[in-house]
């Protein structure tokens, strides 16, 4: 049989004429070589299946199938002609998860070395099918591009139930997404079962208030109401357990986490003993005490029972934003830096990682740990998760660490996928899908040896302000799309025209089968300013800074305010520049005693971040650099209230001559917060 099957796709080849490749197959992901033939093959009625695996296999496949688009079909008698053939073969080339199909007049057929390759050629035979039952003559050899293709879920901040949780593992699949981590515990409340500690799931996975916000803002207890009402909930480990079984099904693996040693409020809420000695001196409580063993016997009863129950070969236990307010103070943290020789609070931290790490290698898994576990001295064997910059992928990959890449600014589906006034609440930050799109996990510094440490690429949904299920899915999609893209397809393939067109079509596809995604087709895009560079007398010219710009939101520096480039929607796109409780005050030279007529520069206000208009803006001409004289003052009441994102243009204009100009926008005294600006424009 495999000569016949050789014979025929080999004759295809030869006899007919291989299309060019801008043929239209549109796939999410994109598959890594597609090679046209002529002809096409229509799944219909009379369409039979031949799947060739064992019992048990064929059994999980018929399901797997069962959930696709694909009709459904009979099966094959014999070696028939009109059928999809699935099959395993030995070609080491496809590894794990690749596959290859042959798509030719008369038949499909799927091969794999795995299951979970057949698994994803089933995907992509039914993407193809859900555009036309026609589908064009082509062979397909598809392998990803990374292992780890994830997506990651805060189900602390708001809870989420199992069913929408095996909701979205079908849609994941479908994508070939295989990483689901699911981010367990935190301080808004702790969602798994743990038989050893009840109280972790009957007091800390509820609190008085539905929405995070409110919670937050109203000093983040636990438990009920004055009303006895309680909001929140947890996943008992029954639940877990459907969730692993459906996961698996779909080929992805859950990885599970805890969060040690900080982000752990509802714990220490719960178990007070597992706080620091001088806790009581902060009015909550953050991070595990180090210096007490109980800890130690706590979080090893924990991740027995999340081992136990999680076949991932990961396990998370987070690691990051540890206050570390308690241990310095601490008699005991103290006592345990003595005994170990341990020289700071990150030494502290590490030394509890470490400890971490040993026992679940001692457990035959890996840790992960946001990138803050490289602080203090990185465990032996653990892998980072890299999520303020590319920095901490850097630094692992380069002393031999595995790394798993969520860098903020291209993977934290908390930011806003479009123009924020169109939006509901976020985080902040803008991340549309051309943006996600455009990441490619593999930073610049890394030679191609030291690439080989990336292990893949994963989105981030923290879900403060997504209080429902619908908006949780309406953060997730379509950007999970670009996500499953970067992580699967090379960037010679990658085609963001093309890309855009399928994740429309993919839009209407998840609304038809009832997920909320952002309607893409209703995309605002860019703010109009930032889409075009401006020209104007001051551009590139040199510009002297009288107070200091924030290191934080530097934009291009001295060249920001002249260099012709306006910000988009949020102030955390580079091209804003931003004043932290200080004036913004400048002087540009034009180089020569020159004609104006206009000056202006745009503000943003944005007070959710802190983000107010100016308060005052005075403006002073001078010919030499020496004199100055003031020609405009604009005062300006700030509306503390006016809570929506908006911009404002201040203008002078009049008739001058100078060569220097002074511009100064001062805060206004009762919201000294942050001036953000993106150009100072002269005409
Ligand atoms: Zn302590």
């Amino acid at each position: 049989m495999k000569k016949v099957t050789f014979f025929i796709i080999f004759s295809w080849i030869l006899l007919t004429n291989v299309l060019s490749q801008d043929a239209t197959v549109s796939l999410i992901p994109m598959p890594n070589s597609v090679q046209h033939l002529s002809g096409d093959f229509t799944i219909k009625e009379n369409t039979t299946l031949d799947i060739r695996l064992s019992k048990e296999e064929k059994k999980l496949f018929e399901q797997q199938i069962a959930n696709t688009s694909l009709p459904s079909m009979r099966k094959a008698k014999k070696i028939a002609k009109n059928n999809i053939i699935f099959k395993l073969v030995a070609d080491s080339s496809l590894g794990k998860e690749g596959y290859q199909l042959s798509i030719i007049p008369d038949r499909i057929i799927a091969q794999a070395q795995h299951t979970t390759g057949l698994f994803y050629a089933l995907q992509t035979i039914s993407q193809l099918y859900e555009q036309s039952a026609r589908i064009p003559a082509m062979i397909i050899k598809d392998v990803p591009d990374f292992s780890y293709r994830g997506l990651h879920l805060d189900v602390s901040r708001h809870f989420v139930n199992k069913e929408f949780i095996l909701k979205q593992i079908s849609a994941l699949a479908r994508y070939k997404i295989n990483r689901l981590h699911l981010h367990l515990t935190d301080g808004a409340g702790w969602r798994i079962e743990i038989k050893k500690y009840p109280k972790l799931t009957t007091h800390a996975a509820w609190r008085p208030y539905k929405k995070w916000e409110d919670w937050k803002a109203n000093g983040s207890r636990y438990g009920a109401n004055e009303k006895g009402e309680k909001f929140g909930g947890y996943y008992t480990q029954d639940d877990i357990r459907e969730i692993l079984s459906s996961a698996a099904a779909h080929n992805i693996t859950v990885i599970p986490e805890i969060e040690i040693p900080g982000h752990s409020e509802e714990v220490l809420a719960t178990y007070p003993e597992l706080a620091c000695t001088c806790a009581n001196q902060y009015p909550i409580l953050y991070d595990y005490c180090i210096g007490t063993e109980k800890t130690f016997e706590f979080l090893e009863n924990v991740l027995t029972e999340i081992i136990d129950l999680f076949p991932s070969e990961y396990i998370h236990i987070g690691g990051d934003e540890a206050t570390r307010f308690g241990w310095m103070n601490c008699e005991r943290c103290q006592n345990r830096m003595k005994l170990e020789g341990l020289k700071n609070a990150s030494e502290l931290q590490s030394y509890c990682i470490r400890r971490i790490e040993k026992f679940i290698n001692s457990k035959g898994r890996k840790m992960i740990g946001w990138e803050e576990i490289l602080e203090g001295g990185l465990a032996p064997n653990a892998i980072v998760m890299t999520w303020m910059s590319e920095k901490g992928a850097i630094q692992a990959a380069k002393t031999g660490h595995y790394a798993i890449m969520t860098p903020s600014a291209y993977c934290y589906f908390d930011s806003y996928q479009d123009a924020p006034m169109t939006q509901p609440e976020a985080v902040g930050g803008l991340l549309p899908l051309k943006k996600v799109y455009s990441y490619n996990p593999i930073p610049k510094e890394l030679t191609p040896k030291e690439s080989q440490y990336i292990l893949g690429v994963q989105s981030n949904v923290w879900t403060e302000y997504m209080s429902t299920p619908e908006y949780v899915e309406y953060m997730i999609y379509p950007r999970i799309l670009a996500i499953a893209e970067n992580g699967w397809t090379s960037s010679s393939v990658k085609c963001w025209k093309r890309f855009h067109r399928e994740a429309l079509r993919q839009v209407t596809w998840l609304q038809k089968q009832g997920y909320h995604p952002f309607d893409l087709s209703k995309e605002v895009g860019d703010r109009p300013a930032y889409r075009a560079s401006v020209n104007h007398l001051a551009l590139h010219k040199n510009v002297v800074y009288n107070e200091p710009y924030s290191p934080f939101y530097t934009a291009a520096k001295e060249k920001t305010l002249v260099d012709g480039a306006k910000g988009n929607w949020m102030y955390t796109d580079g091209r804003w520049q931003g004043f932290a409780n200080r004036a913004l005050d400048v002087t540009i030279d034009l180089d020569t005693v020159t004609d104006i007529q206009h000056i202006s520069a745009e503000f943003m206000q944005f007070i959710k971040a802190g983000i107010y208009l100016p308060g005052s803006i005075e403006i002073y001409l001078s010919a030499d650099g020496v004199d100055y004289k003031k020609i405009k003052e604009i005062s300006h009441k700030v509306d503390p209230h006016a809570n929506e994102l908006f911009y404002k243009k201040l203008i002078w204009e009049g008739k001058e001559r100078a060569r220097y100009i002074r511009y100064v926008a001062k805060p206004s005294p009762t919201s000294k917060e942050w001036i953000f600006t993106d150009e100072i424009e002269v005409r």
